[in-house]
């Protein structure tokens, strides 16, 4: 490798993509597969992400929990989703750790770009997005101070929309970005609040299959290359927008 390259890759903005906190929702681990396979194949737009980007990827969080059959629980009987604010090494390691990971990121001035979570959902249909906009938050709560002079990075809002446009099996109306109280100590939420990463998402695959496009009724592990091809073309484009 030439120097040239090298300092290349130093200088590559990182994503973070994690899956499967949640033992029962194993479609998370389907997509996963899809994103992994996509992104080492030889698709020249693989190849371009791979130029562009170091993917942090953790393809299982709660192992033990998807080896003893839990359904949402590790080991602890806790949802490991909801540990994120203050995880501790031996109790949730794999949060703790992951969480570490992120924050050595943040403190050496190289943030993730994009921080994925990959779910599955148990009613609603197709694929979508939850993510953060304190403003969106604040209408929503029909907030009486005026939210008008509330400057916001908008960005988190592109890549729903890019995946509205290129992935039939996305569907923008059930994207929600909304920062709940009760998802406070959630992946999306810390890793929004803390380290200030604004595209942060938990992404949602349907238990149901989907009901719109050439997806209709199938179930998801039919659709995958919708899915997968869908994310990596997201990250393409921002390359391109230098978003
Ligand atoms: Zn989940």
């Amino acid at each position: 490798m030439d120097h040239g390259s090298r300092w290349k890759i130093g200088s590559r903005p990182y994503q973070v993509i994690t899956a499967r906190v949640h033992p029962g929702e194993s479609n998370a681990s389907w997509v996963m597969k899809g994103t992994l396979e996509f992104l080492v194949s030889g698709d020249p737009v693989a190849r371009l992400l791979r130029e562009n980007f170091i993917f942090k990827i953790i393809p299982m969080l709660n192992p033990d929990g998807v080896i003893n059959g839990n359904h949402r629980c590790s080991l602890r009987g806790e949802d490991l989703n909801r540990q994120w604010l203050s995880p501790n090494a031996h109790l949730q390691p794999t949060i703790y750790h992951a969480k570490g990971l992120l924050y050595y990121l943040s403190s050496i001035g190289r943030r993730p770009v994009v921080f994925c979570d990959f779910h599955g959902h148990s009613q609603k249909k197709n694929v979508f997005l939850y993510g953060c906009s304190i403003k969106e938050t604040l209408w929503q709560a029909d907030c009486k101070v005026g939210t008008s002079a509330l400057l916001e990075d908008v960005s988190y809002r592109t890549l729903p929309k890019i995946l509205d446009k290129l992935a039939p099996a996305f569907t923008m109306s059930s994207c929600s970005f909304l920062v709940e109280k009760s998802r406070a100590s959630t992946a999306r939420v810390v890793v929004w609040r803390e380290m200030g990463v604004s595209r942060s998402y938990t992404m949602e695959s349907s238990y149901c299959g989907c009901n719109q496009g050439p997806y209709k009724l199938y179930q998801l592990h039919k659709q995958l290359d919708g899915c997968y091809h869908a994310l990596s073309w997201l990250f393409f484009t921002f390359l391109h927008r230098g978003a």
